[in-house]
């Protein structure tokens, strides 16, 4: 996607909290990248905030551990009201390798609704940066209060193996 394409999807700044449910911190990483001065996200209204209070958007990396499942749910029930969530990474999107590990609870969905999942391991920017825009197509519908679909928005193709609980 060109960057006016973007521009034109992003009508107003997104507020975003982040979230290692238990990630090898790979995603994490392209999470910061998209951030950084390359990418710089920052630059269509994207913006970290230090408190799930003040987020419209929650990004979900790893697949949540059994320690993380409580506080996962604490952090979005925190977030006001229209939010979305936004996986990035096969852990998070399946469990994808660790999917059938004893100390797994995830993947994200089993925890909380997902709006959009970004997969790959781990996602480049460009993949993170379209999940964005997906985003805020919903959190502007829910804002207006127009009629959601309930699919949700896949970006990338999962990898062979992946495999669904
Ligand atoms: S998807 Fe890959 S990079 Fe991301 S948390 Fe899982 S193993 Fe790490």
């Amino acid at each position: 996607m060109k960057p006016l394409d973007i521009l034109e999807v992003l009508p107003r700044s997104l507020w975003v909290t982040t979230c290692n449910s238990g990630s090898c911190n790979g995603c994490d990483i392209e999470v910061v990248a998209t951030l950084g001065p390359r990418y710089d996200i920052e630059r269509f209204g994207m913006k970290l905030v230090g408190t799930p209070r003040h987020a419209d958007v929650m990004i979900v990396t790893g697949p949540v551990t059994r320690f993380m499942r409580e506080k996962v749910k604490r952090i979005y029930s925190q977030m006001p009201d229209p939010k979305v969530v936004i996986v990035v990474g096969n852990c998070g999107c399946s469990g994808d390798v660790f999917y059938k590990s004893y100390n797994l609870v995830g993947p994200v969905d089993n925890i909380i609704p997902v709006d959009v999942y970004v997969h790959g391991c781990a996602p480049r920017p460009e993949a993170i940066i379209e999940g964005v825009t997906k985003a805020v197509l919903k959190l502007e519908s829910l804002r207006k209060k127009e009629p959601v679909s309930n699919v949700v928005e896949t970006v990338g193709e999962p990898v062979a193996g992946e495999v669904a609980l």
